[in-house]
């Protein structure tokens, strides 16, 4: 019983180090790319001069 526990304990935290670092990189990625503008649809940075 205490052998499965641990083994469950070390797969649910290698399960979620994993998840953490994905959604960390998904973050880092949204952040570096440039927004899409819903002024005109293009994608240049975000506070870009219109006309
Ligand atoms: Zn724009």
């Amino acid at each position: 019983m205490n052998v499965i526990s641990t083994l469950l304990a070390i797969c649910v935290g290698a399960a979620i180090g994993l998840g953490l670092l994905v959604l960390d990189d998904l973050r880092w990625e949204a952040r570096d790319r440039v927004p899409r503008c819903t002024t005109c649809g293009e994608q240049h940075p975000r506070h870009a001069t219109h006309r």
